[in-house]
């Protein structure tokens, strides 16, 4: 073996699909017409979120037609990041892409990537957002606040960040080493390193349905997502035993001096002041903890990420 580049020849297309019978046959018709216009080697993974419409039967015939096309499908709905990494496990080509499957990540732009990555050395090709779309103002202030978060604490800029990317053979062998249960794809892919190029997409409008995600699913991601790549939260509650200990230090200095000079008895206050203080510390910082050990919990118990109750593949079904 040389140092030389790897094998670039046929890129898989991954995307995780939940709910969007009304998508799916027009995203792999779209996907598949720009791939064979521009002559590129391909496959399409999807892989079916449990969803609870049409999403499966439509996926199933389209393997049992097209053998390009792959599918997964899910015992239960897990979430994207297992579809992720389901997809990325199946997935046989020299690179993978992901893509959602409303078309909001514009198709075009993975021949732009499909072409840096095949004439330079290059491993990663990320999709950064050149504008967030059309997205509700809220979510918009709620997802800079997560992701200046999450860039302080690990040191990764993941602002314009997406899961649309393109990853070498060697990435998605690196990301598939990774053990943890507890997925963030967006992270994790820039954690492994490697030689990466971006490339800027425009924010599509989705093709037909509603997002999947609940302001309830938002904030579990946005929790998930930061314990699992930062201990920051805990080091709060180091800081806020360090001022409370100041504080009090300073209260106990004057408490004793009004007792030598005589001027005691007015401490009541204090003690109150003192004992909601401690008590609201306290009390969050086991939060924080307790958090923290229902991720080791969650780690420790080794579950798969994902079940898959069948796969669909024209050219080698039967054997293997
Ligand atoms: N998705 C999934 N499992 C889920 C939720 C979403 O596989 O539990 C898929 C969904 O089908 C789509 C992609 O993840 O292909 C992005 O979802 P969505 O468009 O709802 O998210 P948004 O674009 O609003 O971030
Ligand atoms: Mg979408």
């Amino acid at each position: 073996m040389t140092a030389e580049m790897g094998k670039k020849e046929k890129i898989s297309i991954i995307i995780p699909s939940y709910n969007e019978e009304g998508n799916v046959d027009h995203t792999a018709a779209v996907v598949t017409k720009i791939m064979e216009e521009n002559s590129i080697p391909f496959e399409l993974v999807f892989v079916n979120d449990g969803s609870s419409d049409g999403t499966w039967d439509r996926l199933e015939k389209m393997a049992e037609r097209d053998e390009r096309i792959v599918a997964v499908n899910f015992s239960r709905n897990f979430g994207k990041e297992s579809a992720i990494f389901a997809g990325l496990e199946t997935a046989t080509g020299d690179a993978c892409v992901l893509m959602d499957c409303d078309l909001q990540h514009p198709p075009e732009t993975i021949v732009e990537m499909y072409k840096i990555w095949k004439n330079n050395d290059i491993d990663v090709v990320e999709g950064r957002k050149a504008d967030r779309g059309k997205e509700k103002k809220a979510y918009r202030g709620f997802s800079l606040l997560f992701y200046k978060m999450i860039n302080k604490a690990s040191g990764l800029d993941m602002n314009a960040a997406s899961d649309f990317k393109l990853l070498d053979r060697r990435a998605v062998d690196a990301l598939m080493r990774m053990p943890e249960r507890l997925t963030f794809f967006r992270a994790m892919s820039s954690w492994v390193g490697f030689k990466t190029e971006k490339v800027y997409f425009e924010v599509a409008e989705r093709e037909v349905g509603e997002s999947k995600w609940t302001t309830r699913g938002l904030i579990k991601f946005a929790i998930n997502n930061i314990t699992s790549f930062t201990s920051a939260p805990m080091q709060i509650v180091t800081v806020c035993g360090v001022i409370t200990f100041i504080i009090s230090l300073i209260l106990g200095i004057t408490t004793v001096v009004q007792k030598i000079l005589g001027e005691s008895d007015a401490g009541f206050p204090t003690v109150i002041i003192l004992q909601l203080l401690t008590s609201s510390i306290i009390m969050f910082s086991l939060g924080i903890i307790g958090f923290y050990i229902s991720k080791i919990y969650e780690e420790v118990k080794q579950r798969p990420r994902y079940i898959i109750r069948d796969i669909v593949r024209k050219n080698n079904r039967g054997d293997s």
